[in-house]
């Protein structure tokens, strides 16, 4: 291992057909930087996980070879006949090349028979998985060891007593792992935590969490805008692209947290899962960047936004923290924007999903209090965003509810220009539910007779526009994907709407030539 030297980075390796080197400085440690300049689209590095299993907090059945979850009854579950412990999602899962590798088979042999029971503990699989590495694979098992495993903020902390309790005791009694392995156990568990990649299920389904371990990519450094964008496919392969412009010798980013959040959120949940404070461009300015994600309207001039004037200070709501408008001056407690804020909150989880009106109505009232790119406003446009998208499917949908589809969408996508100013799969969703209420209220307004076909043309080619966008943006998918399959619908539906454009320019050509002849006979 490399050691740090004070602030001042550089490279450690260079490889000549990579398109990153790795660099260490003493704030970021080992990372990526660009090895020459890179493009939006680029891939920057391919890699096949070390390890891929179940979250720590998995809930269900799973097959230990594949990773699909199993729906049957535990009386009924499937086994690879030779361990007779791994669980199945049917017999001939086993002859396919998986994650149920040898050294998981032939440990699991060795043990009693009661050991099938840890399928009841699919949290406990991916540690032994990483545990197993120093039998099958040294080589991997010495890149794991370099990699931060934060033990000592760990120790002693509810996440550890977790660990404790059902991963290392779980693996202990069913004799998979000596008792003198508690210490080394909690040191992978802390390595999982902080290194993981958490996948998206092919169905998307919560329940249904993985994560792997990329002994590579793990370098990748955080910034809570990033610069590049990552896609998992079938087989867990991972890919880095570039999402923006990256010049050579700059920092290689990718962001471990949501982009809908505020910096409170994004900052506490880096330091409770990845026990770092985050200093990002994004975090460092009160307001966002200009994204608002985190401001408040100001209750006495209720012109001017509250935002926390010192926002790298450690207690967001406490002493340090100073919430200010910036009109007016005004101050307000942390505490207060912690209670207003923590209302909202419920407010916004009790809301139906379903109920337009209502969700109408609780965002008018919320927009009182935050400002509109407020992170819990944006949560409360997505519901509602959801409710239209339903209205949209029904025979005739209305003008009105078209308009405020495509406004809705125009406001969640000023914020991750902000957020995600590369390529981004959010853009790429958002851009495509823009074109569809462009396309259709160009198409209602003409047959009102309300625009001309050179109007018509003119609206058309704006929904191609923002579709050829939303193409851009999912075109790095992998196809099995929701954002995959939605790219594919996009390109069918650009072929249609060009040929429509056509069509539409044809005819004016037609009905032009027509009035022209009209004019002459006169
Ligand atoms: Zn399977
Ligand atoms: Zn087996
Ligand atoms: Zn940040
Ligand atoms: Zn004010």
């Amino acid at each position: 291992m490399v050691e740090k030297q004070g602030s001042i980075r550089h490279v450690v390796s260079v490889k000549s057909d990579l398109k990153y080197k790795v660099a260490i400085s003493s704030e970021l440690g080992r990372y990526m930087i660009a090895a020459k300049d890179l493009v939006p689209g680029e891939v920057i590095h391919r890699e096949q996980p070390a390890v891929v299993g179940p979250v720590a907090f998995y809930e269900g059945s799973l097959c230990f070879n594949c990773l699909k979850p199993i729906t049957v009854t535990t009386s009924k579950i499937l086994r690879c006949t030779k361990c007779k412990v791994a669980s199945l999602c049917q017999l001939a899962c086993e002859l396919i090349s998986g994650f149920h590798s040898d050294a998981e088979c032939e440990l699991f042999q060795t043990t009693d028979p009661c050991t099938h029971e840890i399928s009841k503990h699919p949290g406990t699989l991916l540690p032994l998985r990483l545990w197993l590495l120093h039998k099958s694979h040294p080589e991997i098992w010495e890149n794991i060891l370099q990699m931060e495993d934060h033990i000592n903020e760990r120790r002693g902390t509810p996440v550890w007593r977790d660990r404790n309790e059902n991963v290392v005791q779980i693996l202990q009694k069913f004799g998979l792992i000596g008792n003198d392995g508690t210490e080394l156990l909690q040191r992978l568990c802390g390595i999982l935590d902080v290194n993981c990649f958490e996948l998206r299920s092919p169905d998307n389904s919560r329940n249904h969490l993985l994560r792997a371990i990329y002994v590579d990519a793990a370098l990748i450094a955080h910034d809570c805008r990033g610069n590049t964008h990552l896609t998992v496919d079938d087989e867990h392969r991972l890919t880095i692209y570039a999402s923006a412009f990256i010049a050579k010798g700059a920092t290689i980013y990718f962001n471990y947290t949501a982009s809908f959040l505020g910096t409170v959120e994004r900052r506490e949940s880096l330091r409770k899962g990845k026990y770092f404070e985050c200093s990002c461009e994004l975090c460092s300015d009160p307001y966002e960047l200009g994204s608002h994600l985190s401001s408040l309207v100001c209750p006495r001039c209720r012109k001017g936004y509250v935002v926390n004037q010192n926002p790298l200070c450690v207690d967001p709501y406490g002493q340090e923290a100073k919430w200010q408008c910036g009109q007016c001056k005004s101050l307000l407690s942390g505490k207060v924007i912690n209670t207003t804020l923590n209302l909202i909150i419920s407010m916004v989880d009790d809301s139906a999903h379903n109920n337009m009106e209502a969700l109408e109505s609780l965002l008018q009232k919320l927009l009182r209090t935050i400002h509109t790119n407020h992170y819990l406003a944006l949560e409360l446009k997505q519901k509602l965003l959801t409710s239209y998208r339903g209205e949209l499917s029904t025979v005739n949908p209305e003008k009105k509810l078209l308009k405020k589809m495509f406004d809705l969408c125009k406001e969640i996508l000023d914020v991750l220009n902000i957020t995600e100013p590369g390529i981004s799969r959010l853009k790429g969703i958002t851009l495509y539910e823009m074109h569809l209420p462009t396309a259709m209220l160009a198409s209602k307004s003409y047959s009102a007779c309300e625009i001309t076909s050179l109007e018509l043309v003119e609206r058309l080619r704006k929904a191609e526009e923002l579709l050829e966008k939303a193409l851009f943006n999912l075109l790095l998918e992998p196809a099995t994907t929701p954002e995959g399959r939605l790219g594919k619908r996009a390109l069918q539906e650009l072929k249609l709407l060009r040929q429509n454009i056509t069509d539409v320019e044809a005819l004016t050509r037609i009905d032009d030539d027509h009035h022209r002849s009209e004019i002459q006979c006169k």
